[in-house]
């Protein structure tokens, strides 16, 4: 696939990606809501290396799960918009939320997490996987 460029709302922070994502999941947990300030995100999974930033040095803002698993955010400090995260259980991994990509109409999410937090009013894709938490590591 081509390069896929992005950034946060501002513009400060800005970065290429290349190649696929291992995954895409709608995360539909508390962390995420709050994190995101939406209903649910869409987390496109890649190795660290395939993430390469142009501008801007993005704040991290690190946090416990409720699994134990240390993550971490990282945003614009400038506009606050969110565009990384990870956490300890998959080193040298990071998550970019499908919103900060300038065309992400490629993104097909694979999986749904933590539907047991899902909000009442988000419409769930039911033909993708669903997981009312985390499923085991596979
Ligand atoms: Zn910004
Ligand atoms: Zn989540």
């Amino acid at each position: 696939m081509a390069k896929v460029t992005g950034g946060c709302l501002c513009g400060g922070i800005r970065y290429e990606i290349e190649g696929d994502p291992f995954r895409i999941a709608n995360c539909h947990c508390d962390d995420c809501r709050k994190a995101t300030g939406s209903a649910y995100a869409t987390n496109l999974f890649y190795q660290e290396d395939q993430i390469t930033l142009l501008q801007g040095s993005p704040k991290r803002f690190d946090h416990t799960a409720d699994s134990g698993n240390s993550m971490f955010k990282e945003f614009c400090d400038n506009c606050g918009a969110q565009v990384f995260g990870g956490g300890s259980m998959r080193p040298g991994v990071k998550s970019v939320k499908v919103g900060s990509i300038d065309d992400a109409n490629f993104v097909k999410p694979q999986v749904n997490l933590f539907l047991s937090h899902a909000l009442n009013c988000t419409l769930i894709d039911e033909e993708i996987d669903c997981f009312d938490a985390m499923p085991p590591p596979a």
